[in-house]
């Protein structure tokens, strides 16, 4: 057993290998160095029932605060590894301090991906990544206040849902000519839209970038991508992440979309691993490597890599899946779809439920499912099963899922 493990990153995926770890009776010494002031804690809410003011802190939190010390888990906040020294076996940290590990595990996460406009320092633009940046989103929002979106991704329209419910005038603004455009179908895009415009949220879509945004010391206006000058009192821009990858490549760790590692998370050297947002790993389940952007890739990859440390290698293959909350809707989506699938359409998208299945050669690849929990979880274990579904059958709704899915699996 390694003496010490140190993990760079204070996100869901170190919270997560330090549980596992001391689950897996590790006994040796565990520090987590993390940028924020918090521990690990779930970020799905923030854009969500956080925002809203629903939650409080301490209920996103990972373990409680007191978990870590009756663990025996140093926990050390407000501190950034900023270099590995591989040869000497040891991490170097902001305040000037040296780290020595036997195993180090790199949970780096994302970083919001900038506009990089004039006027992104104004007091009322935000980005929402943190706890912090959604105290200050929070501090912002009053109803009435013009709220510019820029980004129809999940951060734009968990916001937007969350906004216009509070009664701000809401805009939405993308260069996509579709909400959710990286990550679901045209359908599924088709149904938010409506969904969203029905809530009194204003979507334009195809607008080329934004080109700046302009006030004195509090943003007033954003000149958008048509040139066109237009008032705001909050700007919130979600247009993406990037992996963190800046302190493995300078310690000449291969990465490309992410630190390169293998099914069990482990990287080039045998000393480091990686997990979560940051990592580039393969997926036999997929036959292909994948960067996921996903909580629950960041839990079984924790979990993965405490196997790994702990001398039970397991290897990772899971059907990545995926939610959101926008209104009454859940939105969940298990696998990943290529764009050459066949999609089969089940439920009424005039309503307020429906499933998208994406269909390869007959075998299911990815569904995407709102308000259908029973489409999700059984489409997720077909995926698993590699089954095929009978496209004419899936858009029947008076057959019933259960047993197309029964006979699949059979
Ligand atoms: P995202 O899902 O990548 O969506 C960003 C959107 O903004 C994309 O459609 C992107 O288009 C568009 N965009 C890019 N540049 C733009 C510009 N200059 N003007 C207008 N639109 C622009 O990213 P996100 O919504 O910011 O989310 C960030 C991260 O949080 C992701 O990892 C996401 O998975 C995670 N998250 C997940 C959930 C959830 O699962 N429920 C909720 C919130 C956040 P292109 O694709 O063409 O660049």
């Amino acid at each position: 057993m390694p003496d010490t493990i140190v993990i760079a990153g204070a996100g869901h995926a170190a919270g997560q290998t330090a549980v596992s770890l001391r689950q897996g009776k590790y006994d040796g010494r565990i520090v987590i160095v993390g940028e924020e002031p918090y521990p690990p804690y779930q970020r799905p809410p923030l854009s969500k029932k956080f925002l809203a003011g629903e939650l409080e802190l301490e209920r996103l939190y990972l373990r409680p605060e007191r978990y870590y010390g009756e663990h025996d888990v140093e926990l050390r906040a407000n501190t950034r590894v900023t270099a590995i020294d591989r040869a000497a076996k040891a991490v170097q940290l902001d305040d000037g301090s040296e780290l020595p590990y036997s195993k180090l595990v790199l949970a780096t996460g994302t970083k919001v991906r900038r506009l990089g406009i004039d006027g992104e320092e104004l007091a009322g633009v935000h980005y929402l990544r943190t706890v912090d940046d959604v105290l200050a989103i929070r501090d912002d929002f009053r109803p009435g206040a013009r709220l510019i979106v820029v980004g129809a991704g999940y951060i734009g329209l968990e916001v937007a849902a969350v906004a216009v419910q509070a009664g701000l005038k809401v805009s939405v603004q993308e260069i996509a000519d579709r909400v959710l455009a990286r990550v679901a179908s045209p359908e599924l895009s088709a149904f938010y839209e409506r969904v969203h415009a029905e809530a009194g949220v204003e979507l334009l879509l195809g607008l080329p970038p934004m080109g700046s945004i302009c006030g004195e010391g509090r943003v007033q206006a954003v000149i958008d991508g048509h040139n066109q000058e237009v008032p705001a009192d909050i700007v919130l821009i979600g247009i993406g992440v990037v992996p963190v990858t800046d302190i493995a490549e300078a310690a000449g760790l291969p990465c490309d979309d992410g630190i390169l590692v293998d099914e069990y998370c482990q990287t080039d050297d045998p000393d480091i691993l990686a997990i979560g947002d940051c990592t580039n790993h393969p997926n036999s389940l997929l036959g292909r490597r994948v960067r996921l952007e996903s909580v629950h890739n960041a839990q079984e990859q924790a979990k993965t890599a405490a196997a790994t440390l702990l001398g039970k290698p397991k290897a990772y293959s899971q059907v990545p899946w995926f939610w959101s909350d926008q209104y009454d809707l859940k939105l969940q989506i298990a696998g990943l779809a290529d764009p050459g699938c066949a999609r089969v359409l089940r439920g009424d998208p005039a309503g307020r439920s429906l499933a998208v299945f994406h269909l390869d050669d007959g075998r299911l690849q990815a569904v995407e499912a709102v308000n259908s929990a029973r489409e999700f979880m059984l489409g997720k274990k077909l995926i698993a099963a590699k089954a095929c579904l009978d496209p004419g059958e899936l858009a029947d709704a008076s057959v019933s899922f259960k047993e197309i899915a029964a006979a699949a699996l059979a």
